[in-house]
């Protein structure tokens, strides 16, 4: 295939589908190449989607979309092995439409999303993997794919082929990995009647709820879980920074971890009887701000997970990966307007709309988190563990008065991290999110 392209969009996911479908709806011609070998065969999410990302690219996405239910309520739980203290936020606001986020089965949404880009007019080639790019220079000039009968060019490469991108790291536009910047996550998908589930979780037909969750559950390591509601099905998992699981002497495998989360006591109950449908492994990038790679060059641009866009603080990977393809394909939109060619300087454009977006800003704003939690495993530990006992104490009733309950709650705090220690990470925490 000696055909040239405007655009070719390496990847089938959230990234890749949104900068896919933006520029074929402006009326470029675009390559859109899956490795899988259907979109969302390879893809691995919790999955919530966030409706802001997706309506600034297809407004009326609800009219189609294979949405699970809309999120009515946040849960907050910090485990130990036996309780857990939990913050819940429930709003009739998020009971209205236009509902704000949603579950979502990554498999089934993947497919839809990328209906819409082939209708938009772009070239999906699927089970194709691109192996490496074609440089003339430093310019990116095109593909090589281990299909399609040899190399395929293009004015401009938008990589979105997901966290640790082997291209990207092939020319040198990232370094390798590092194993303190990504998390490992294990999710399952678990069957059960609708019914059962809004009884469950006290909602009503399409309504969910999400459950976030931290503490004893990751053994110390850095990481959290998460339970999310679909129509007839749940979502459990649990993700880890991989330096931690590598670091950890026992040895605890993601799945021993899931295991462990499954038979908690406040969770197993909910999802008791589910039956197990799907169950996967995916790299989560939790580098933030410090960790984007430079984004873009002469005829390429990197957007979603390949690029790191993921909050360390809120995740949202695929808003990010959303937001980030859509900004890419509309720099190059505006470039062919003008009849620019992709020089680093025309797509320069893109690291500024990147910049002036809430993608960057709250990068910024939490850059200092990734390196705060790894050097503070208390949050992990010792912290749950002093909440949940503090609110044990509080809440038996013994025959001990509370004043001295008071006192002995205080003391426990100060024992296990003294006032020095309180103080420090309340600095900390301070940093992180400031
Ligand atoms: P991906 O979705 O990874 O897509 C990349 C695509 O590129 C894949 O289809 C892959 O097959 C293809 N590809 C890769 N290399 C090549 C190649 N060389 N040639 C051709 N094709 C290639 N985010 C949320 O917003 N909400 C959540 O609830 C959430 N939960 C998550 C739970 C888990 C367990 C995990 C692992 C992640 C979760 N995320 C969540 C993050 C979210 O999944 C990602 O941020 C999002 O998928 C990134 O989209 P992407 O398009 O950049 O990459």
């Amino acid at each position: 295939m000696a055909e040239q392209f405007d655009a070719i969009v390496v990847g089938a996911g959230p990234s890749g589908n949104a900068a896919a479908y933006t520029l074929a709806k402006a009326g470029l011609k675009v390559l859109q190449i899956e490795r899988g070998e259907y979109p969302g065969s390879k893809n691995v999410q919790g999955a919530i989607l966030y409706s802001d990302a997706l309506e600034k690219i297809i407004p009326d996405f609800r009219e189609d979309a294979p949405l699970e239910r809309h999120i009515i309520e946040q849960r907050m739980w910090m485990l130990d092995d036996r309780s857990f203290v939990g913050s819940h936020f429930r709003s009739e606001d998020y009971n209205q439409p236009p509902y704000n986020r949603y579950t979502i089965i990554r498999a089934q949404f993947d497919k839809w999303f990328s209906s819409k880009v082939r209708e938009a007019g772009a070239l999906l080639i699927c089970e194709t993997t691109v192996e490496q790019l074609l440089q003339d220079g430093d310019k990116v000039v095109g593909v090589r794919c281990d299909r399609l009968g040899g190399d395929v060019f293009a004015d401009v490469v938008i990589l979105a082929d997901g966290v640790n991108s082997t291209l990207a790291r092939k020319a040198g536009f990232h370094p390798d990995i590092q194993a303190k910047d990504v998390a490992l996550a294990v999710k399952e998908i678990l069957f059960m009647p609708e019914e059962v589930i809004q009884q469950r979780f006290n909602i009503g037909e399409n309504e969910g709820v999400v459950i976030e969750l931290m503490g004893s559950v990751t053994e110390g390591m850095v990481g959290t879980g998460f339970l999310y509601t679909n129509k007839d099905s749940l979502t459990i998992g649990v993700g880890c920074m991989l330096s931690d699981f590598k670091a950890n002497p026992l040895r605890t495998t993601p799945y021993d971890l899931l295991d462990k989360l499954k038979k908690h006591p406040a969770i197993a109950p909910l999802i008791a009887g589910g039956e197990m449908k799907e169950y996967a492994a995916h790299l989560i990038p939790e580098g933030g701000f410090h960790a984007i790679p430079k984004v873009y060059g002469d005829g390429w641009m990197i957007v979603g997970d390949s690029g790191g866009f993921v909050n360390a603080a809120h995740r949202e990977g695929s808003n990010l990966a959303m937001t980030t393809g859509r900004l890419a394909a509309e720099t190059v939109i505006h470039a062919k307007a003008a009849g620019q060619a992709m020089t680093a300087r025309t797509l320069s454009a893109y690291k500024a709309a990147l910049d002036a977006s809430f993608v960057m800003k709250d990068l910024k704003k939490y850059r200092n988190m990734p390196d705060v939690l790894h050097a503070s495993p208390q949050f992990f530990t010792t912290y749950p563990d002093l909440v949940t006992g503090a609110m044990k104490k509080l809440f038996t009733v013994d025959g001990v008065d509370k004043l001295t309950k008071e006192k002995e709650i205080m003391g426990s705090f100060k024992a296990a991290r003294k006032w020095t220690g309180l103080v420090g990470d309340a600095f900390k925490l301070w940093r992180a999110v400031r």
